[in-house]
């Protein structure tokens, strides 16, 4: 259960939008989220479990919360619904946000949000993802229906695994076998070999000029929205990044050892200028297609990004999208390459409360949020 239109629209009408609070769970990405809203102007909420979680928010005067929401456990979220709204409080969501929510938690939260919480009926689901994905014009990696037919390198991921915990590659059927968890729910992809960028795009429905997305199918003709490249990242991911210092996989394996895919950090990355292009094309065909997804599809809105590989051919496989702001923006609170072009001193953070700051001066706030 999502809401509504007309619900949102009666929330919207009770708020006071020239007191607006960006309120934030905190994690993830919540210092830029913070950072940003301040720098834009407005009150911050910060919400938060335990008192070590808003402790250490006294190192970063930048971004500490104006005021706090200290709660026992993060799904009491939802019984303070109305208490956000006196607050006009508006959500800023994120991966630990939808993670300690739940799914379908965060998308029936009485709230307003940032973004298309519709979206998230997409995202969550790997085939869905792959629909949209490739409605899009992205090219994934091959999956594999019938582990017998592996005929190269895999990555095997089981449903449910948080952050690539858990999820193993195999080099051919055997390795499969002899590591797979045939009772476990599992997705076996081609192991896309080449240089992972995952590339954050944040799409403005509410802008007229700048790069727009054309739209398809029923909106065929129309100028969508713009889309911007706010910047990209590679992560860290314990312990696949460091593994071949030790030996070959045959010889770990023997000694019990896996790789694994543990998100542990995020460094900075910018990709050859030539790429760009076609990184445009997937973002713009994804955004397109975001809108045909079902009828009245709100579509994208904010922050999304596509994870992605190159290969030595060129050619990008996208595995995955995030479709709200990724961790991997915060190594630029202070604006990457690519956004410190247009505006310095950009962060996704930031460009989400500029958004919604643009929104009430046009009193279009209802068109970013869900
Ligand atoms: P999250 O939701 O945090 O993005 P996840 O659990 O959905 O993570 P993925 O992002 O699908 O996991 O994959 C985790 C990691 O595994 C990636 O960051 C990448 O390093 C590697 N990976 C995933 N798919 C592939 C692939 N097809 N080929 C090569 N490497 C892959």
């Amino acid at each position: 259960m999502g809401v509504d239109s007309d619900t949102l629209a009666t929330w919207l009408a009770a708020y006071d939008q020239s007191q607006i609070t960006i309120g934030v769970v905190a994690s993830h990405s919540s210092l830029q989220i913070l950072h940003g809203a301040r720098l834009e102007g407005f009150k911050t909420l910060g919400i938060a479990v335990g008192e070590n979680r808003r402790r250490y928010y006294r190192a970063f005067p930048g971004a500490e919360p104006d005021e706090w929401l200290m709660l026992e456990d993060y799904r009491e979220m939802l019984d303070y619904a109305e208490w956000f709204r006196k607050r006009n409080v508006v959500i800023i969501p994120h991966g630990s946000l939808v993670e300690y929510l739940g799914s379908s938690n965060f998308r029936s939260l009485q709230v307003p949000t940032f973004g298309n919480r519709g979206i998230l009926h997409w995202e969550s689901s790997r085939e869905r993802q792959r629909q949209w994905l490739e409605a899009g014009g992205c090219t994934m990696p091959k999956v594999y229906n019938d582990p017998h037919d592996i005929d190269g390198p895999v990555i095997v991921k089981y449903a449910g695994a948080k952050g690539g915990r858990g999820y193993f590659i195999a080099r051919d059927y055997r390795d499969f076998r002899r590591n797979a968890d045939l009772e476990g729910e599992f997705t076996i992809q081609e192991y896309a070999l080449g240089c992972r960028y995952y590339i954050h795009f944040f799409f403005d429905p509410t802008a007229s000029d700048g790069f727009q997305v054309q739209g398809r199918g029923s909106h065929a003709g129309q100028n969508l929205g713009r889309l911007e490249l706010m910047s990209m990242d590679r992560r860290d991911e314990a312990n696949v990044d460091e593994f071949y210092k030790l030996g070959s996989l045959r010889d770990l394996r023997e000694k019990g050892l896996e790789p694994s895919f543990v998100v542990t950090g995020n460094q900075p990355v910018v990709i050859r200028e030539s790429l760009l292009p076609r990184a445009f094309e997937m973002a713009e065909g994804t955004v397109a297609a975001s809108f045909e997804l079902e009828e009245g599809a709100k579509g994208m809105i904010g922050p999304f990004c596509l994870e992605t590989i190159v290969t030595d051919q060129l050619e990008f496989k996208v595995f995955e999208i995030s479709a709200r702001i990724v961790a991997g923006s915060n190594p630029f609170i202070g604006g990457s390459p690519y956004s410190d072009i247009n505006e310095p001193f950009m962060s996704t953070g930031r460009r989400i409360a500029r958004s919604i700051k643009k929104s009430i001066a046009e009193g279009t706030l209802q068109d970013i949020l869900s």
